[in-house]
């Protein structure tokens, strides 16, 4: 089965589940992880929650699996529960990537190691490996893509006005994905080929307070608000939910016509409603991360700390976090539009009947 059906079965919040399989016959055998994700609202971490929790099985742990529901005070509080019940290990993917210190500090007396999921946590000595993907290139495939289907690569003369869209401020993915993208877009700006209308180039004003679509909606319409008639080529968009949002506002605004073509909208996390969206026309392209892979690795680097091997890891230098270098893996993404989509037919990542 796909994804989405895989996510669908995934129903509560602090899922618990028992492995009872034999694992590697360790020490580690038997040990409970547990497993902080930052939402249900969005296909993505259902996944990442459900692959995390089946490969923990297969190497015979068991799992306790809780979802904070983007409201950083309760994560807080879910992990200091995941403490209190004496996991061997944590695996975090942050809301908020300050304000998990205090609660860090009690892992660190408790020596419970600490795995920064897919999002760096900031300003503490108090983790140990952060497996990701290559954050920044998903900033270039975006930007990249934006640059090759305008034609600017080509040498073809704008200007072409193109809107800015970043993640959640709190999330340190967000100053990759914008530095990765305004690698390549900065010259074209510079040269006037591109240009932004409103004026929002700025990371402070371009952010997205937790991803969220009808935000980020809000902010396109006001845009387009004061544009009259002139036509809006390229929206750089970091994350499909945005994306969304993004066409929403289009939609209302009158685009999506002949006289009218949508702009090229990017994207980020291949979730099933946007790659239905790209097949059809409507967004343009989306950064595919095999979140499967992401729990993989999140695994590994646990049943190896636990039974004191030290992880394999392809950054030994580290993602600064303020206080220290933390030792990363770091997975590559893959950039997908519509004529390429079926890599994730391929990958077994959706059917071919989701995708209808
Ligand atoms: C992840 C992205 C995701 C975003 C919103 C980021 O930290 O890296 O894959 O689109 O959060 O959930």
């Amino acid at each position: 089965a796909g994804v989405a059906s895989l996510a669908l079965t995934l129903s509560a919040c602090g899922l618990e589940s028992d492995a009872s399989e034999a694992g590697s016959g360790s020490d580690a055998e038997g040990a409970t992880v547990g497993v902080a994700m930052p939402t249900r609202a969005s296909d993505r971490w259902l996944t990442d929650g459900k692959s995390v929790v089946s490969n923990l099985k297969t190497k015979g742990y068991k799992a306790k699996l809780v979802y904070g529901d983007d409201d950083p005070k309760a994560q807080v509080a879910q992990i200091e529960k995941l403490i209190e019940q004496g996991v061997s290990a944590l695996i975090i993917a942050a809301i908020d990537n300050r304000s998990l210190n205090g609660v860090l500090k009690k892992a660190a007396d408790a020596k419970i190691p600490v795995i920064a999921y897919d999002r760096l946590i900031l300003g503490t000595k108090n983790v140990d490996y952060y497996v990701s993907f290559d954050n920044e290139m998903v900033g270039r495939m975006q930007a990249h893509y934006i640059i090759e289907k305008l034609g600017l690569e080509d040498g073809k003369k704008g200007p072409f006005t193109i809107e800015l869209f970043a993640g959640s401020p709190d999330d340190n993915n967000t100053k990759y994905f914008f530095a990765g993208s305004m690698a390549l877009l900065q010259p074209f700006l510079d040269d006037k080929q591109l240009v932004v209308p409103s004026g929002q180039t700025e990371l402070d004003k371009i952010t997205t307070l937790r991803w969220d679509g009808p935000t980020a909606e809000k902010r396109m319409s006001g845009i387009l608000a004061k544009y009259g008639t002139q036509q809006l080529d390229a929206v750089l968009s970091p994350y499909d939910g945005i994306s969304r949002g993004v066409l929403a506002a289009l939609h209302s605004n009158g685009y999506g016509t002949a006289a009218r073509p949508l702009p090229i909208v990017t994207g980020q996390d291949a979730e099933l409603e946007s790659v239905k969206s790209i097949i059809a026309g409507q967004q343009a392209q989306t950064v595919y991360k095999d979140v499967r892979r992401l729990a993989d690795a999140a695994v590994t680097v646990v049943d190896d700390i636990l039974n004191d091997r030290i992880p394999w890891v392809d950054n030994s230098v580290g993602y600064k976090n303020g206080v220290k270098a933390v030792p990363a893996v770091l997975l590559q993404p893959t950039s997908v539009d519509k004529t390429n989509y079926d890599v994730l037919i391929k990958d077994d990542y959706f059917t071919e009947d989701e995708l209808k």
